[in-house]
């Protein structure tokens, strides 16, 4: 009766499910928990590249134009257009997309395993030629049935009654324990952040939750790659942080979960071979990868660039971010040219 089972209702399996079905696909989306969107581990902060996939962002609350990335007090401002989702409302309204072309949601219901062309849960078992897994980072079918894996690290945010410092996202390099932390302004309100590095995650944890202005934590897996085998094996593919798309890097893991279940629905058109097309996004990850180390190599020199504000357009687009800032600042233009081909070389 289905074309596909998407196992886990987060971003990259309802975004699969809403564009599956409206392809004519006939859609099972099986999800464990009661409610979509809920428990919430993550900020909600997605890049400007959302509007490439929503005309309305649901559960949008602001728009920021800058991100400020600080170190030891010392700032530089990034012009990064970013939208702030409350993330539970975000994949509520996808979910809502999903069903309006046609999907269907079962919630409570917990992929256990896979036998052939069924999936097998706590509610029975359900059938279809292809099942895409979009179980999140600690979801182990994709591990089980089709060897994809990979590390990942661990994030944790809470939610402070402070009134924010700055109008902007602030990223925040100085503390040596975390590989970065955030802080983005609410109304009255703030939410900050941090990924941690392998073990530290407990004392900076502690830190966060003994403070007295605490409203709300939430914690959560970061993949951090690189993957471990190949995404799909004959019937079955992985996507989103199963897939290991994120890098903490990498702006979150969103935007990224939704362009990999592009992937899978141009495979299963007929359009691209899907392990291509993820390819592809792990190559661009790779690159942001470079330059995050690049830049993090020269904060631990002691070395604050200056080119930093280039650094996102040029990991994506070193020729466009060396005539961009060219047609601005001619004297800039060759150094940035020169750091974009070296980050260029460093990647061979
Ligand atoms: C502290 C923190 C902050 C973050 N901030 C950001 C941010 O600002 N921006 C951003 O883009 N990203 C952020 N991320 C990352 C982002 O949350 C993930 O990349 C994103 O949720 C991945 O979406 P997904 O759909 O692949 O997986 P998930 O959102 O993890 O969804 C997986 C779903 O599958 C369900 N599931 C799992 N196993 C089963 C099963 N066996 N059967 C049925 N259902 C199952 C789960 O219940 C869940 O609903 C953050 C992460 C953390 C931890």
């Amino acid at each position: 009766m289905w074309d596909l089972i998407v196992v886990g209702a987060g971003p990259s399996g309802l975004w699969l499910a809403k564009r599956a079905s409206e392809e004519g696909l006939r859609v099972l989306v099986l999800e464990e928990d009661w409610e979509i969107g809920l428990p919430v581990r993550c900020t909600g902060l997605l890049g400007s590249e959302v509007h490439s996939f929503l005309d309305e962002v649901p559960g949008e609350l602001r728009r920021f134009g800058n991100m400020l990335v600080c170190r030891e007090g010392d700032c530089v401002e990034l012009e990064i257009d970013s939208v702030l989702v409350e993330r539970s409302l975000f994949d509520k309204g996808l979910a809502s997309m999903a069903a309006s072309e046609g999907a269907s949601i079962l919630l409570r219901t917990r992929a256990l395993g896979l036998r052939g062309n069924s999936v097998i849960t706590n509610r029975g078992s359900f059938s279809a030629p292809f099942v895409a897994l979009a179980e999140g980072a600690l979801g182990g079918l994709s591990r089980r049935y089709i060897g994809h894996g990979g590390d990942f690290v661990m994030g944790m945010e809470g939610i402070l009654a402070e009134r924010p410092e700055s109008e902007d996202v602030k990223v925040d390099v100085t503390d040596r324990r975390a590989f970065f932390r955030w802080s983005v302004p609410l109304d009255r309100a703030k939410k900050e952040g941090f990924v941690s590095r392998p073990g530290t995650f407990s004392g900076l944890s502690s830190e966060l939750l003994a403070r007295k202005d605490l409203l709300a934590v939430r914690s959560g897996p970061i993949p951090v790659g690189p993957p471990r085998g190949r995404p799909i094996r004959r019937s079955v593919a992985a996507v989103g942080d199963a897939a290991y798309t994120v890098k903490a890097s990498s702006f979150g893991g969103i935007l990224l979960g939704m362009r990999s279940s592009e992937c899978l629905l141009s495979h299963l058109l007929g359009e691209e071979d899907f392990s291509a097309c993820m390819a592809r996004l792990y190559s661009e990850l790779r690159k942001v990868r470079v330059v995050a180390r690049a830049v993090h190599r020269l904060l631990d020199a002691g070395i604050w660039p200056r080119w930093l504000p280039r650094v996102r357009l040029m990991a994506e687009d070193p020729v466009g971010a060396a005539w961009e800032v060219f047609k601005r600042r001619p004297l800039r233009a060759a150094a940035t040219a020169l750091v974009g081909a070296l980050l260029y070389l460093l990647r061979k």
